[in-house]
């Protein structure tokens, strides 16, 4: 399993739409938003095989437009390794 930030972004006029599409996905919970402090954007770590199975988490309808970030650590070996 590979760790993915999700992003999906939109807009304040969508905003009660939007989160409305991901309360009826089941995903609502799974996400910190921006909204309240005016920046409209949910994100989410997930764990996922790959992009797409990350970008399930996402209502149907906002998929298109979301972003899956596979994440790694850095240990300090491995970021000297990296960086060369
Ligand atoms: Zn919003």
């Amino acid at each position: 399993m590979e760790r993915y930030l999700i992003e999906s972004k939109h807009t304040a006029s969508d905003c009660h739409h939007v989160v409305e599409q991901f309360i009826i996905h089941g995903h609502i919970m799974n996400f910190d938003w921006g909204c309240q402090a005016g920046e409209h954007t949910a994100w989410a770590f997930i764990e996922a095989e790959n992009e797409p199975q990350a970008l399930l988490s996402v209502p149907p309808s906002l998929r298109s437009k979301a972003r899956a970030i596979q994440l790694n650590k850095f240990t300090p070996q491995t970021v000297e390794e990296y960086h060369k």
